[in-house]
């Protein structure tokens, strides 16, 4: 009986799980995908046991599958995360993640002095990658911002 209960809970049927995102960032996953705003039926456990992570969050949305590019956008915040896109309570798809090369609209300049924050534009980074550190180079005032920044602002 625990166990049908727990499968209720667990399993989806069609969406997506993303797995493996460290703790304490699933929520800001939720937001930035707007996925709190959807009616489709979102479990997410956060603080879960991890081998690898310690704790980590994990996030699975029914009925919906991230685009290449959300993945992508993922990866800024959780890049060892994992996308798994499941139909008929099986695994079909594994979605690797990479950085892209820029991240558009998604992030506010952090600089308060940026021409981004005066006028009617789309803000844009371009990604840059060195060893284990990623920055974000903003497209119009052309400072540098680490990962931990621009995740954080928001
Ligand atoms: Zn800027």
């Amino acid at each position: 009986m625990v166990k049908e209960t727990q499968l209720q809970v667990e399993a989806i049927r069609n969406g997506s799980v993303i797995d493996h995102i460290p703790a304490n960032i699933g929520i800001k996953i939720l937001k930035l995908f707007k996925m709190h705003k959807t009616n489709e039926r979102i479990t997410i456990g956060l603080n879960l046991p991890s081998s690898a992570l310690g704790a980590k969050d994990l996030i699975k949305i029914e009925n919906v599958y991230l685009t290449k590019e959300q993945a992508n956008q993922l990866a800024l915040y959780a890049p060892k995360a994992t996308v798994n896109q499941i139909e008929e309570y099986k695994v079909v798809n594994k979605l690797n993640l990479a950085l892209p090369e820029h991240i558009e609209s998604v992030f506010e300049c952090p600089n308060s002095n940026c021409i981004s924050h005066g006028e009617p534009v789309e803000s844009k980074f371009k990604v840059q990658q060195k060893q284990d550190n990623v920055h974000l180079k903003c497209h119009y005032c052309e400072k540098v911002f680490s990962r931990e920044i621009m995740t954080e602002a928001r």
